[in-house]
């Protein structure tokens, strides 16, 4: 069967499903060509339903916050074209790009709070900046519709490990299967049986509905090497390092062929990056580098705690170094005033080590303002008192308060305590000024 046969059978199918319940559709965007080709054939069954496509389909795709600079741009150009073609036509599409928050990016963890680079055996990785960013995401779709149905662009021809686990499911009479971890999500896998060469036939022959044309995609592939790595929903899924569309800094692989095949198709610039990469992996397993208790506090025979306060500016110090080599931001204000609130809590007495850092190497990030150095801070709040006619003494007691509370409100009963004390501040600054 010829690739527009086959693509007419699968948007066939795909409208037959689309009519069948009120469930909202969600399509997991990797960027990678399979989800492409999903998310393509999805937008042109939409387009040829007219006034009938009326429930909502999400795009989601996530961004790890170190996809590799060149892929990282390819997801959010795709991204924005098909958010402007969702407005041009008028169809129920929404996109949406999710990210981890600073608190499960890789850099907040690694030099935050001095989690090693991830390895095989402890790929901290995967859960905190794939899967939880998704899951929120399908959560909140869940919860708003009871329901949905989440598009895969798996097919079987990928490897035989994926064409048995696709075997072994379950299927419903639509041909759908409950996923194992996400509540009243049902699975679609409507590329099953499209193998890679039809893929890329109907990719090149077909321009997606959005704009432009998969060349640049065709691109990426040519250059790197590696396998396809899908959106992650859960960790029975095969590991994503050492993929096309991985992180830049994955240390789970040996090497990163990927990242090597850009380098040697002439994307020198990623060379630093590479070599930064394979300093983290050499680093982590240095025990001077590491700390011996754990962050629990307790000591685990042959086990190494986090890597110690130097290390991490050290780490951060080449970051930041890198930065400037390869032009790019690589690290965002966000996680670096996380950064700086963990070692506030930790090591960092003065609060100012990030922007004391940063400012070697012409990084002035905005920071929260709670996390502001002191003396700024105490500036802000003395003009604060006279510009609005604040009580000294109870503008001072409740930043006070602020400080020691805010990294540790979500403790159970810290909420109330927080509160209670709030009440009597102001109860006693009440006292203070009737009796003045
Ligand atoms: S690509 Fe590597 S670093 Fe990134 S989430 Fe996957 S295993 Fe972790």
């Amino acid at each position: 069967m010829d690739d527009s046969a086959n693509a007419e059978l699968t948007r066939t199918a795909l409208r037959t499903l689309y009519e069948r319940d009120e469930r909202p559709w969600v399509v997991a965007f990797s960027g990678g060509k399979d989800s492409t080709i999903l998310a393509q054939l999805v937008c042109e069954t939409l387009a040829s339903l007219g006034d009938r496509a009326n429930k909502p389909v999400h795009i989601i795709s996530s961004d790890t916050r170190v996809e590799a600079p060149n892929i990282e741009n390819h997801l959010n150009n795709t991204m924005n074209q098909i958010s402007a073609y969702a407005k041009r036509s008028g169809l129920p599409l929404h996109v949406e790009l999710v990210q981890p928050d600073p608190h499960e990016s890789f850099w907040g963890l690694l030099i935050g709070k001095g989690y090693p680079a991830p390895t095989r055996w402890f790929r901290w990785c995967t859960s905190k900046m794939k899967i939880k960013p998704m899951r929120r995401s399908m959560d909140k779709i869940a919860a708003q519709y009871g329901s949905m149905i989440l598009l895969l662009g798996t097919r079987r021809s990928e490897s035989p490990e994926r064409a048995k686990r696709i075997q072994d499911r379950a299927l419903t009479d639509a041909g759908l299967n409950p996923h194992h971890e996400i509540p009243n999500a049902l699975v679609a896998t409507p590329i099953v049986d499209w193998d890679t060469e039809s893929v890329w036939e109907y990719l090149l022959s077909n321009p997606p509905p959005w704009q432009g044309n998969h060349r640049f995609l065709y691109d990426l592939y040519r250059q790197a090497e590696g396998g396809e790595c899908p959106v992650i929903l859960d960790l029975s899924q095969p590991s994503c390092g050492g993929s096309r569309f991985g992180c830049w800094t994955c240390t789970v692989v040996k090497l990163d062929k990927s990242m090597q095949g850009f380098i040697e198709s002439g994307e020198e610039w990623m060379r630093p990056l590479n070599e930064f990469r394979n300093w983290l992996k050499e680093v982590r397993e240095r025990s001077d580098w590491r700390q011996a208790k754990r962050r629990s506090g307790v000591i685990v025979e042959g086990r190494l705690g986090p890597f110690k306060p130097e290390k991490r500016k050290l780490i951060l110090e080449k970051l930041l170094q890198l930065e400037k080599t390869c032009n790019k931001l690589l690290i965002s204000d966000e996680e670096l005033g996380y950064i700086q609130s963990v070692w506030s809590d930790e090591f960092d007495l003065s609060r100012n080590a990030i922007l004391d850092l940063c400012k070697n190497y012409d990084r002035y990030p905005n920071l929260w303002e709670d996390i502001m150095p002191m003396d700024f801070q105490d500036e802000l709040l003395e003009r604060m008192i006279v510009e609005n006619s604040l009580e000294p003494e109870l503008a001072h007691g409740l930043l006070k308060l602020a400080y020691e509370y805010h990294h540790n409100l979500d403790q159970y009963g810290k909420k109330t305590a927080f509160t209670n004390e709030i009440s009597s501040i102001i109860e006693r600054s009440a006292t203070n000024a009737e009796n003045a």
